[in-house]
């Protein structure tokens, strides 16, 4: 396994000099664009890692199907699918379009920033201190990492920039969606998207949901099965933005991707992989990484359909 990904590597870091990593948070500027690396978790819990596996890189977007699942937690699917919808948007994950134009107004799903806000709102806590050790927790828990943290470097640099996400909060406490204090719900939106990980914590929060939210060694049922099946079905549908669909046919695997390069999927009952390649396509994915998972699919026989 480790001299396949090995190879995986050397044949796509090239892709990487095509792609532009994310500038629009200025602090994720200073990625490294040539970098490339993956880690595969199996059911043994045995890891296999490549290339630049110690890349470290914010989870970003990586982390709204884990978020969802804290929100589906805490509110229950009715509740929290009267906020934010089930369907993919054909949009960039920073589009607003739609959201005055479909009636009622609401994010179409969970895996756009929008929706994405919205299920931040969701999650229950005293103050944002308490929701954020919560939200932490839990990727703790998942990545079976007790140190991640957060890079306050690109909170902060977020934090100052993200008018576009503001903006689009402000408008949906407007109509009804959120309620509270919009600016507390971006903090915590910001700093979720900051926890700073590398390919193999990603990896494992994969097999997590690879493993249907069992914790392996324990035999604990951590979060339960139907709320995992929930957070796959998204990633398969809106996973890769207005990409899921090429993504869908050329890997064929529930992913979630975030600007910070990262890619994270989850293989039903075989395995949890995760990706850094801070070089960009177009939609914002990894331009080498989506290369490389669709040649991993191939050769391994991943796709799950
Ligand atoms: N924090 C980023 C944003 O809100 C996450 C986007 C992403 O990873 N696609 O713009």
């Amino acid at each position: 396994m480790e001299l396949l990904l090995s190879e995986l590597i050397s044949k796509n870091r090239y892709w990487t000099s095509f792609g532009r990593v994310a500038t629009y948070i200025p602090e994720l500027k200073n990625a490294d664009q040539n970098a490339l690396g993956i880690a595969v978790v199996d059911m043994d819990g045995n890891i296999y890692k490549a290339g630049d596996y110690d890349t470290k890189f914010t989870i970003q977007s990586v982390s709204k199907p884990i978020t969802l699942m804290l929100a589906l937690m805490d509110y229950g699917p009715e509740y929290v699918f009267e906020k934010v919808g089930m369907e993919p948007t054909g949009d960039p994950f920073n589009s607003m379009r739609k959201l005055e134009t479909i009636n009622p107004s609401r994010p179409l799903n969970p895996m756009i920033n929008a929706g994405a806000i919205a299920v931040a709102s969701l999650i229950k806590g005293k103050d944002n201190q308490e929701k954020m050790n919560r939200i932490l927790g839990l990727f703790r828990k998942l990545s079976k990492n007790p140190s991640l943290d957060i890079n306050e470097n690109v909170y902060f640099s977020e934090k100052k920039t993200g008018d576009r996400n503001r903006s689009m909060a402000y408008f949906l406490r407007d109509v009804g969606v959120i309620e509270g204090n919009v600016e507390d719900i971006l903090d915590l939106y910001f700093m979720q998207c900051s926890i700073e990980v590398t390919c193999e914590d990603i990896a494992q929060i994969g097999m997590f949901l690879a493993n249907h939210g069992l914790v392996k060694e324990t035999g604990e049922q951590y979060v339960p099965k139907h709320i995992t099946q929930i957070a796959k079905t998204f990633m398969v549908t809106c996973g890769m933005y207005d990409a899921s669909g090429e993504f869908a046919i050329q890997v064929g695997v529930p992913a979630k991707s975030g600007v910070g390069g990262g890619i994270m999927c989850a293989i039903p009952n075989k395995m949890g992989i995760g990706v850094v390649g801070p070089a960009l396509d177009k939609k914002g994915n990894s331009i080498a990484g989506v290369k490389m998972l669709h040649e991993l699919s191939k050769q391994l026989n991943l796709s799950i359909f």
